[in-house]
């Protein structure tokens, strides 16, 4: 089942993003959805924060992910959002090299049929200056205590 969290200030999806960490673990891929200024990079920034990373997160240049390796869990970060094609995500091998860590993925809209089964989709709306996330469990994801954010 979908949780939706609205967050008020760049603050709280910071927070949010620390907090979801916890939920984090080796072989897990998540991709964040939602237009340029959504507060998708802000959100990986709260992650590597709760993941004990202390490298600042930019934006990966198109294509390209950051690998962060400092943390408890690594944490692959990617931004693909300009790709054209959900389909070239195998091309990218990002599961592959995110199986001993977390892989996340900064998307357009599009929202892959060729992600594996297992994955979390996390739908980031703007509100006006608040902002509505949305957690989309796929697979064993539903397993998952994503209440525990709420
Ligand atoms: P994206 O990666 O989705 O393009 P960024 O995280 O880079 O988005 O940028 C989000 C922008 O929106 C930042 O400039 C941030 O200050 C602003 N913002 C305003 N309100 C919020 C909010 N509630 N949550 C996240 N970002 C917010
Ligand atoms: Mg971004």
């Amino acid at each position: 089942m979908a949780i939706d969290i609205r967050t008020s200030s760049p603050d709280e999806t910071l927070l949010l993003g620390r907090r979801f960490a916890a939920l984090l673990t080796a072989g897990d891929i998540v991709a964040l959805a939602g237009r340029l200024g959504a507060g998708k990079t802000l959100f990986v920034s709260g992650v590597a924060n709760g993941l004990g990373i202390a490298a600042r997160i930019t934006s990966p240049t198109f294509l390209i992910e950051k690998v962060y390796r400092d943390g408890f869990l690594p944490l692959i970060h990617a931004d693909v959002y300009r790709l054209g094609s959900v389909g070239e995500f195998e091309d990218l091998e990002l599961a592959d090299e995110g199986a001993d860590g977390a892989v996340l993925i900064e998307w357009g809209d599009a929202i892959a049929d060729s992600l594996p089964p297992d994955h979390l989709v996390i739908r980031f709306e703007i509100d006006g200056d608040d902002r509505v996330i949305s957690f989309e469990p796929h697979g064993r994801w539903s397993e998952r205590d994503l209440g525990a954010l709420a």
